[in-house]
């Protein structure tokens, strides 16, 4: 590679893509037309990766050149009324782009959008709304960075004066960190993965990580070589399942049960670490009294799994000499995602397996910045640290930290509504306004139908992204945003390791700094906020280039509120590049291993939660015979907006596939790469069907990555009722070829 490219620049960075959050260095040089561009990347040696890269990684940078980026802020032109059918049009090439939006300068386009924002947010004060009452929410993004997101929950709080603040971890792992929070006082993982190099036993459950997180994969891979037991519990086929003892290809959405057996089988073997309960655990004897009655024998008849597979595994994880459960969406997108999370962690605290390297809980983080967004408060119940604003102490320092907000003396109490929340409320014209930073809800959010009728309903949606989503179809005004490789800031993996991105372009056109952008709509909204010097004279210019202090201010003082980043300077993040959290000093490596003697809840003792099987609400009758589960491929990541636009990734990957088990399509009469039907109660798509043993019978499995077959339109928006995630992974389905 570096024979053919003239390099002229190297920049140290970090992937942009999975939780993983792999070093790369970004090599630029000229094109054939004498432009800059990143000509390829390599990896680097960093913490989570020692080099390694995936494909994305490796091969999924030039979405940044695509020429569909955004170059101009764009409003919608008088008269385009907005109708959610336009997306597919748009998509499809049917109608144009430039039919419904006109370019704007950047004062216009800021204008309107902090005025309707304004105006919405005037109305509702007026008429003496207050708190999740007020019109209006924001959507940050986990692909921003620490900064943006902090920022973006800012403007939200004291801006709009509503916690209606949320991401895309309520999507993905909100029910994980819910039952995490409250069983462990802390939302994040025990270990890093890498910590499975010295775990004697792996349980995987929920998690496709050769897909989803492919270098940690890797360390999977690396650590059964080592002679680590895998065992692997998902309904769905797994790349890594020749590496594993066991396969429990359990029934979909029979987790609980199939739990709640491994817990019986611990406890009614005697296998219980009844010194570490005593000393670190409340809540064993109602969990004991919860499954006394999951036996194997019971629990088989629910899950499928051999009553004395059941038993072995039980076994195995309690007796080695250190456990360690990973865990994916398999786990949480489900209505029931707490409960499932809640016996991941009874199993790790009945046994004590945990505080030890090579033990411990790991929900995989999906996005490169969940962990990071979660932290610095873009979520409706808690401020930046997990303070709850419901807490009088919590929103008090937070007041102070932040100074006087001109709008209004006090932070409101009131919990936010979540993006599901969001949306019905939006249908209902209880939302009126959204500013939407980096998230694409007309294709991530369940029964999209739904969502973008709501979307469509709005009165003022501003979209700042870097290509014109399918949500930006759908906007009053559209702010073009800086790429991941044109911007400064700070991202934190799945293992709490705080790495730094640094730039190595400058955005297209008119393209602005994400954070200058969201600066300059709070202070129309009057909030008098100067991390941006800009202005002629100004030090970190107009917001067109990547400025480091602007986005160091904002670091420095998400670290006064946040006690994990303590000893984490700006300065030391630029000088080790990576730092992971909690870090109570700038001379001490943070902790990689927490939980060691104590919890993170007030007693410092782990809760128990116990669980009991319940079938969810998407039941399979004659019209709808198949579970639904979506999830994502390799090449492809959420709803496509970068990787679609990425050549290599789009090459390798670009049908809407969904696949099928052989024998369900020999009876079904549809052929391998034939069209296929999809209806649920909540909508339809055609797609292609891949014939695999991947899939159980009776279970399909799509991507939601495909505009062409847009994968929730099938799925149904039906929450866990604590963590207010949508039960993505099953819906009941009826599956035909096309007429
Ligand atoms: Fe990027 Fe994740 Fe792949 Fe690493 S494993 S290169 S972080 S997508």
């Amino acid at each position: 590679e570096a024979g053919i490219a003239t390099i002229t620049k190297q920049v140290d960075s970090v992937c942009p893509y999975c939780g993983v959050g792999c070093q790369l260095q970004w090599n630029v040089g000229p094109d054939e037309k004498g432009e800059e561009t990143i000509r390829f990347v390599v990896g680097r040696d960093g913490p989570a990766n020692h080099g390694r890269l995936c494909v994305k990684g490796r091969y999924g940078f030039d979405y940044i050149h695509n020429p569909k980026r955004l170059t101009k802020p764009l409003v919608r032109r008088a008269g385009a009324a907005k109708d959610a059918q336009d997306i597919e049009r748009v998509k499809r090439g049917e109608l144009a782009l430039d039919a419904l939006f006109r370019p704007a300068n950047w004062d216009e386009a800021l204008e309107l959008a902090a005025g309707g924002l304004r105006k919405l947010r005037d109305g509702a004060i007026a008429q003496g709304l207050r708190g999740n009452a007020i019109p209006l929410a924001g959507f940050g993004s986990a692909k921003g960075s620490n900064e943006e997101a902090y920022l973006f929950q800012k403007l939200v709080r004291q801006g709009l004066l509503t916690n209606n603040v949320d991401h895309c971890t309520r999507l993905c792992h909100a029910s994980s960190v819910a039952a995490l929070l409250e069983g462990l006082g802390s939302g994040a993982v025990s270990n890093p993965v890498a910590d499975v190099a010295q775990a004697g036993f792996v349980l995987l459950i929920g998690a496709n990580p050769v897909v989803n997180h492919p270098v940690a994969a890797t360390w999977l891979k690396n650590a059964v070589d080592r002679g680590a037991t895998l065992c692997i519990a998902d309904p769905r086929g797994n790349a890594l399942s020749r590496r594993a003892k066991w396969h429990l290809r359990f029934r979909p959405d029979t987790d609980v049960a199939l739990l709640n057996a491994l817990l019986h089988v611990i406890i009614e073997e005697g296998l219980v670490d009844e010194g570490f309960v005593a000393a670190r655990v409340n809540g064993y004897e109602a969990l004991k009294a919860s499954v006394a009655e999951a036996t194997p024998e019971r629990m088989s008849e629910i899950c499928g799994i051999e009553p004395e597979t059941l038993r072995e595994v039980a076994r195995a994880y309690a007796t080695s000499s250190g456990s360690m459960i990973l865990w994916g969406m398999g786990i949480s997108q489900h209505v029931h995602g707490t409960d499932n999370a809640r016996g991941l962690i009874a199993l790790a605290m009945v046994t004590g397996q945990i505080g030890r390297p090579g033990t411990g809980l790991h929900p995989l983080r999906g996005q490169n910045n969940v962990q990071g967004a979660s932290d610095a408060g873009l979520i409706p119940m808690m401020l930046p640290n997990y303070q709850r604003v419901a807490n009088d102490a919590a929103r008090a320092a937070f007041e102070a930290l932040w100074g006087r907000n001109p709008l209004a003396d006090h932070l409101d109490p009131t919990p936010g509504l979540t993006v599901v929340e969001i949306m019905h409320a939006a249908a209902e014209g209880r939302i009126r306004g959204l500013f939407v930073e980096g998230e694409n809800p007309a294709m991530s959010d369940p029964d999209l139908n739904h969502a973008r009728a709501a979307l469509a309903g709005l009165e003022h949606l501003v979209v700042q992204d870097i290509f014109a989503t399918e949500t930006a179809i759908l906007a009053d005004v559209i702010l073009p945003a800086s790429a991941h490789a044109e911007k400064w800031g700070s991202y934190t993996n799945t293992d709490r390791l705080v790495q730094i991105g640094r730039p190595a372009l400058a955005p297209p056109g008119d393209a602005r700094q994400d954070l200058w952008a969201i600066e300059q709509v709070a202070r129309r909204l009057g909030l008098p906020w100067t991390y941006w010097h800009d202005g002629p004279e100004g030090e970190d210019g107009d917001g067109q280039l990547a400025a480091e202090a602007p986005v160091a201010r904002v670091f420095e003082e998400m670290r006064a509120g946040m006690s994990p980043l303590a000893g984490v300077p700006w300065s030391r993040l630029i000088r080790e590049g990576a730092v992971v959290t909690p870090a109570a000093r700038e001379d001490e490596p943070g902790e990689a291993v927490v939980f060691t003697d104590h919890f993170h809840t007030p007693d410092g003792r782990a809760l128990l939660v116990p669980t009991t099987f319940a079938a969810g609400p998407e039941t399979r009758d004659a019209d709808f015979p198949f579970v639904l589960t979506t999830g994502r491929v390799l090449e492809h990541w959420h709803t496509g907006a970068m990787t679609r636009h990425a050549s290599m990734l789009e090459a390798l990957s670009p049908l809407p596939l969904v696949t099928l088990h052989p024998l369900d399509a020999q009876a079904l009469g549809i052929a391998h790469e034939a069209a296929v039907e999809l209806a649920t109660r909540h909508g339809s798509v055609r797609a292609v069907a891949h014939l695999s043993t991947e899939v159980r019978r009776g279970q399909v499995f799509m991507a939601f990555a495909y505009w062409e077959a847009a994968a929730n339109r099938l799925t149904g928006d039906a929450i866990d009722p604590v963590g207010k995630i949508p039960g993505f992974k099953v819906t009941a389905v009826s599956v035909r070829a096309p007429a």
